[in-house]
């Protein structure tokens, strides 16, 4: 899979790609992610990306020239599977969207800024929107590394585990099973018994009535689904 951002900060895409399961992924070659700073593609003489409202009032928008080269050239060279504005009225990412998006091969992630990107890109630019959660961030680069690493970590061979992304909250929309580690006793919290009985099918019978009843607790519309 190959991911192209387009962003105006790219350096605050360092930390979440360079750690854990996403770095691993780049390194096995399972996943590509390209950087594309905007300004490059302004060709005012002040690489000027964005401008006034037309509507007057406060906060500057992200003008349609700089975002459409960029999408143009990117598009020149091979042909992408989604043009995706990360937008806080968008569609909620889920695991079932990371799960389709996982299934994709080029993908590119459009970042707003200010008070958002000129309406003529998502009209005519952009294939779907995806917001991270009700709630309004400085920029898009959060919300693209969250999309990133939720959907790099599903494709095959990323995780060690196969099985693993499979036992995750959310897959079969249940929550996880809590789990445990050394040592079996800690002041006095005990780790169930259950688990150190050896029996798998026990053990697996528990973990999944675990995972429902904590489904139906915490997030019991998972179970309306
Ligand atoms: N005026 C806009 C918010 C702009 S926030 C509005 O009210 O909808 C600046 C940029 O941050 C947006 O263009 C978008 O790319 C990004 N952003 C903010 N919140 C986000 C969220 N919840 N999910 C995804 N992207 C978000």
């Amino acid at each position: 899979m190959r991911i192209d951002i387009i962003t105006l900060f790219p350096e605050m895409f360092e930390g979440p790609f360079s750690h854990s399961i996403v770095k691993r992924a780049i390194e096995k070659g399972l996943a590509e992610i390209h950087l594309h700073q905007l300004r490059d593609y302004s060709t005012d003489k002040h690489k000027r990306v964005d401008d006034y409202a037309f509507s007057g009032g406060a906060g500057m928008v992200m003008m349609i020239e700089p975002v459409a080269r960029c999408i143009a050239a990117l598009k020149a060279e091979r042909g992408y599977d989604a043009v995706i504005y990360t937008s806080p009225d968008g569609q909620l990412l889920d695991q079932p969207l990371a799960n389709r998006l996982s299934g994709f091969n080029n993908l590119i992630l459009l970042c707003g800024h200010y008070k958002g990107v000129d309406e003529r890109i998502r009209e005519h630019l952009v294939t779907m929107e995806i917001s991270i959660g009700n709630y309004v961030l400085s920029g898009g680069e959060l919300a693209a590394a969250v999309i990133s690493d939720s959907i790099i970590r599903l494709i095959p061979g990323v995780l060690t585990d196969e099985s693993s992304a499979l036992s995750d909250s959310f897959q079969n929309n249940l929550v996880s099973p809590p789990v445990y580690t050394r040592p079996r006793d800690f002041n006095g919290w005990v780790v169930p018994e259950i688990l150190l009985s050896g029996n798998e099918r026990i053990i697996e019978e528990w973990k999944y009535n675990q995972s429902v009843e904590r489904t139906k607790i915490r997030r019991p519309e998972l179970l309306n689904d």
